[in-house]
C-alpha cells in the first residue's frame, strides 16, 4: 500500500499525529493507499515554513517565478499519463477524462499565471498638475488554499498556480478523498526546484486539518472550492479576523434549450454537460429545461443517448462513466432519486446500480446515469444540488418562464443556453443570474475570463485579472509633484 506524506518545508513528511487515513478507490470499495491524518500542528509547521519563504520569494523577479512555474507545467506534462492513472484510480473519473481535461488543465494552470505575470501592468493617475499616483500591488504573504474532491488537480492548481506567480507562499488542504494527485505534485515540485517552503501541502480531514488553516491568524486570504455549507462555516471563521476570501461554491445549473435547436447536432455535449465526470462538476447542467415544442421529442432522444454511455471501469480507455467518488456520495445520489420518487417524479433510465460490472468493480460506487421528469420546480431534487449522475428535464412555454425557471433556485453558479436566436440568446443570458453563461456550448474555458458564482454559489472571482486581484494587496502611492 502507498503511503502519502504531506509536503512542508520542501520535504515530504508524516502527519505529527503519526496517524493515517485510508485512501479507498471507488472503482473497487478497497483501500489502496493512506494518507496522513494532519492536524494543526502540520498546519503550523506549514504555515511557518511559508512565512519563512515568503520574504525571498516576493522578492525573486517575476521572469524567475514564472520560470520555476513553467518548469513545474513542463513535469506535469512529461508525467501526464501517470497524473491521469493516479487522478481515475483516486477519484474513480474515466481515465480518458483525466487525461483529455483534468490533467492538461493543471499543466494550462501553471503556465497560464506564469505568463500572466509578466505582462502585469500598474496604474497611474495624474492629478493636474500636483500629484503622481501609482499603484503597487504586493503579495499578501501566506495563501490558504482548500479544493474538493471532484476535479483534485485541476482545481488545487487554479489556485496554487496565480498563489505563487504573484509572489505569494501557500499552504494548499486538498480534499482527503482524492489526495494522489496533490502527492504526485509535490514530488514534482521538488523535481522542478522550488525553494523550499514556497509551496506546502497538508493532507488531512475538513475539521481537523482545514480548519485550523482557515483560522491561522498568519493567512491573510483564504481561497476556497467546496460546497455551500462549509463555504458558510468558513466564512464565519475567516470574516471576523478581516481575511481576503474567495468561495467558489455549490450549483443548480439550468439547461436551458429553445425550439428552435438542432438537436442532432447539441444531443452529444447536453450529454456531456449533464454528465460528465458523472455529474459529479460543479458546473454540470443538472436541470434541463426545454421549450415543450421540443420536450416529449428531447427527452426520448436524450434518454436513448444516455442509456448509451459506457459506464464501467474507469481505468477502461472505452468507459465514459466511471464510479462516484465516495460511498457516502452514492448513498447521497440513492436517497436523492427515492427522494424524487416521492416527490411524483418519473425515473424515465437509471435510478440504480449497473448490473453488468467487471468483476474487479463489483465493490465500487456506481450508478447508472438518471434523468428524471414530471418534478415540480420547487421539489427539493429541483432545488438542491446533489453532485451526481442525475437530471431533471421540465418543460417551459415562453422565454420569460424559462428565465423564472432558471432563476428559482438559491444557487447561480453556471447555466447554458441553446438556441439559433441571436438576439434571444443575448437577452436570456444577460437575465440568468449565473456566473458563467454558455450560450450553445458547455466548459469551452478561456483561463483569461472571470469565473465564479452568483447568490449561495460564492463570493469573489477566479481566473485571470481576478485572480491576480485577490492575491496581491493594492497599495496607492500619492507623490505630491509641487
Ligand atoms: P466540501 O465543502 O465538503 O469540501 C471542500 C474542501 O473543504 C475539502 O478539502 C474539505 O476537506 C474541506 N473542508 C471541509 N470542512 C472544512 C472546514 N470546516 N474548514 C476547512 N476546510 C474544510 O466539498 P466537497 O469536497 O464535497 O466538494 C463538492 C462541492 O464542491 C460541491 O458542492 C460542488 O458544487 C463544489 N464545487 C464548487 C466549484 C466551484 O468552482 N464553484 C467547483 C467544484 C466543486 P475534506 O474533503 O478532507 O473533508
Amino acid at each position: 500500500m502507498q503511503h502519502i506524506e504531506n509536503y512542508i518545508n520542501g520535504e515530504l513528511v508524516a502527519a505529527h499525529s503519526k496517524r493515517s487515513l485510508h485512501n479507498v478507490e471507488p472503482a473497487t470499495g478497497e483501500a489502496y493507499s493512506t494518507t496522513p491524518d494532519s492536524d494543526e500542528r502540520d498546519v503550523g509547521d506549514a504555515v511557518r515554513a511559508a512565512q519563512g519563504a515568503f520574504e525571498n520569494w516576493r522578492l525573486t523577479p517575476a521572469s524567475e517565478r514564472s520560470c520555476q512555474l513553467l518548469r513545474i507545467a513542463d513535469l506535469i506534462e512529461r508525467d501526464l499519463d501517470v497524473l491521469a492513472e493516479a487522478e481515475s484510480r483516486d477519484n474513480g473519473k474515466p481515465v480518458s477524462l483525466a487525461r483529455a481535461v483534468d490533467i492538461p488543465r493543471a499543466a494550462a494552470n501553471f503556465r497560464f499565471f506564469a505568463t500572466a505575470i509578466l505582462h502585469d501592468r500598474s496604474d497611474a493617475h495624474i492629478t493636474d498638475t500636483r500629484a503622481i499616483n501609482y499603484t503597487l500591488r504586493r503579495a499578501r504573504g501566506v495563501a490558504g488554499l482548500i479544493s474538493p474532491w471532484n476535479l483534485p488537480l485541476y482545481l488545487l492548481t487554479w489556485k496554487i498556480a496565480p498563489a505563487l506567480a504573484t509572489g505569494n507562499t501557500a499552504v494548499a488542504k486538498p480534499s482527503e478523498i482524492t489526495p494522489m494527485t496533490a502527492y504526485l505534485l509535490s514530488k514534482i515540485c521538488i523535481e522542478a526546484g522550488l525553494p523550499p517552503g514556497v509551496l506546502n501541502i497538508v493532507h488531512g480531514t475538513g475539521p481537523s486539518a482545514g480548519s485550523p488553516l482557515v483560522a491561522h491568524p498568519d493567512v491573510p486570504a483564504i481561497s476556497f472550492t467546496g460546497g455551500t455549507t462549509t463555504g458558510a462555516t468558513i466564512a464565519r471563521i475567516a470574516a471576523p479576523m478581516f481575511k481576503k476570501l474567495s468561495l467558489e461554491l455549490g450549483g443548480k445549473n439550468p439547461t436551458v434549450v429553445f425550439g428552435d435547436v438542432d438537436l442532432d447536432r447539441i444531443l452529444p455535449e447536453l450529454v456531456r454537460a449533464s454528465f460528465a465526470n458523472q455529474g459529479q462538476i460543479c458546473l454540470c447542467g443538472s436541470r434541463i429545461l426545454v421549450e415543450r415544442t421540443l420536450y416529449e421529442q428531447f427527452v426520448d432522444r436524450f434518454v436513448d443517448a444516455v442509456q448509451a454511455l459506457a459506464v464501467g471501469d474507469p481505468t477502461d480507455p472505452e468507459t465514459q462513466q466511471g464510479a462516484l467518488v465516495s460511498r457516502s456520495q452514492l448513498e447521497k445520489v440513492k436517497s436523492y432519486v427515492e427522494l424524487a420518487r416521492d416527490e411524483g417524479g418519473r425515473i424515465r433510465c437509471g435510478g440504480h446500480a449497473p448490473s453488468d460490472l467487471p468483476a474487479r468493480c463489483r465493490e465500487g460506487f456506481f450508478f447508472l446515469p438518471t434523468v428524471v421528469t414530471d418534478l415540480a420546480p420547487d421539489c427539493r431534487v429541483q432545488q438542491e444540488e446533489i453532485f451526481g449522475p442525475v437530471v431533471t428535464i421540465s418543460p417551459f412555454d415562453s422565454e420569460s418562464e424559462a428565465i423564472d425557471l432558471a432563476n428559482g433556485t438559491a444557487y447561480g453558479l453556471a447555466a447554458s443556453i441553446w438556441t439559433h436566436d441571436l438576439d434571444r440568446a443575448h437577452r436570456v443570458g444577460a437575465a440568468v443570474d449565473a456566473g458563467v453563461v454558455w450560450i450553445n456550448c458547455w466548459l469551452l474555458r478561456d483561463l483569461r475570463t472571470p469565473f465564479g458564482g452568483m447568490k449561495q454559489s460564492g463570493v469573489g472571482r477566479e481566473g485571470g485579472d481576478e485572480a491576480l486581484r485577490f492575491f496581491t494587496e493594492p497599495q496607492n502611492i500619492c507623490v505630491h509633484t509641487p
